[in-house]
């Protein structure tokens, strides 16, 4: 029994982190060199470990760079899938984090929740087939929705940006579709959770990522973790209201930070004189060739979410602020104007150690972060298949 629990603990050390040294996994689960050097052991003879080399740097006493353990093919696979909304991301990845194959779809925005269930299982038929994984490999399934999730009752919150989707127990739905286990939760969430783990929140205790696309949403770390308050709603940072009597929002409120500063609200100022079919990635482009309008309307969104910005500061104290979502492919136009904001509008000993960056991980962030839910996750942690 004991002897179980240890496995399960190296084995979910090794998955969180993908590769490791015995002395990581030493210090990670608090187990004596023994009891690791035996389970490894294990491990290895049922072919469910590989060995490498270290990165080549020597250890702290000098000697020989670390030789590095992680999980074989045959170990497993996991699942990552992102909907945005426009957009359908599916990955497959090995237990030692390794990306085997990628799949993306244009979604029609507005779709019922089958609609894009269905979509979702045939880009996860397509990525295990083109990364040669039997579905029986597959340890789990990690979700990502733009919109709140409910984690007492599994349901997606009636603020979601994709109205087909409230109220749907989208694991529960998915599961049963795949045949696999899902694990569901927000992007902006996931998002934090891929930056935390391969990105720009990497070794930061307190933090947050904010995803500014079609929605705005935060992803909140707090002593390492994610914090997801009562029943998995905190960081709703789009709906903090900036205009009392501005545009009616689509949570029903009025002048929440997303009809100021989400990229439909940004695409909507400029039609008028950059023509109606502009998109998202026609803003960006213009603003990036110097369109003084198109730079103009991303300024004012990046000092709105710095107005929200500065109050979550003084509540949670961050030393890190990560920004991602479509929008952050703005850079300094749209970041230069929310740091000023916020330094502005929060107490000046809650920013002084404050640093707010881009994210490193791009528009896959929150698909990263989908594959993350898996390896990270403690429930069947003995998935390294016997
Ligand atoms: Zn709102």
């Amino acid at each position: 029994m004991r002897r179980e629990r240890n496995r399960s603990r190296v084995v979910a050390a090794l998955r969180e982190s993908g590769a490791a040294s015995r002395a990581e996994l030493i210090r990670r689960t608090g187990l004596s060199r023994t009891t690791i050097a035996s389970i490894v052991g294990d491990l290895r003879e049922e072919g469910l470990l590989v060995e490498r080399d270290g990165d080549g740097s020597a250890s702290p006493q000098g000697g020989r760079p670390a030789r590095l353990l992680s999980f074989s093919r045959s170990a497993g696979a996991a699942i990552g899938i992102d909907f945005g909304k426009r957009h359908l991301r599916v990955a497959a990845a090995d237990l030692s984090h390794t990306i085997l194959a990628e799949a993306k779809r244009t979604m029609d925005t507005d779709e019922p929740a089958e609609t894009g269930l269905a979509t979702a299982s045939e880009l996860v038929d397509e990525v295990l087939e083109a990364a040669a994984i039997p579905r029986d490999q597959v340890i789990g399934v990690g979700l990502g929705l733009p919109g709140p999730i409910d984690m007492r009752y599994g349901r997606v919150g009636s603020s979601s940006i994709l109205p087909g989707w409230v109220g749907v127990r989208a694991a529960e739905a998915l599961g049963s579709r795949l045949g696999m286990p899902v694990a569901v939760d927000n992007d902006a969430n996931l998002g934090a959770l891929a930056e935390l783990r391969w990105g720009a929140a990497a070794d930061h205790r307190t933090a947050a990522y904010l995803k500014v696309s079609t929605g705005i949403g935060a992803g909140l770390v707090v002593d390492g973790r994610l914090y997801k308050g009562t029943g998995g709603m905190a960081g709703e940072i789009g709906h903090t209201i900036i205009q009392e009597q501005g545009d009616v929002c689509r949570c029903g409120k009025r002048g929440c930070l997303e009809t100021l500063a989400g990229a439909a609200a940004l695409v909507e100022l400029l039609q008028g004189t950059h023509g109606p079919g502009l998109t998202t990635q026609g803003l960006l482009d213009a603003a990036a060739a110097g369109d003084s309008g198109a730079r103009r309307v991303l300024a004012d969104a990046g000092r709105h979410i710095g107005t929200a910005v500065a109050t979550l500061c003084d509540l949670l104290n961050p030393e890190l602020i990560v920004v991602g979502g479509e929008l952050s492919a703005a850079g300094d136009v749209l970041l230069d104007p929310l740091r000023e904001q916020v330094h502005r509008n929060a107490i000046p000993a809650t920013t002084r150690e404050l640093e707010i960056v881009p994210g490193v991980l791009g528009p896959r962030a929150e698909l990263l972060g989908a594959l993350a839910l898996v390896l990270a996750s403690r429930n069947g942690a003995e998935a390294a298949r016997r």
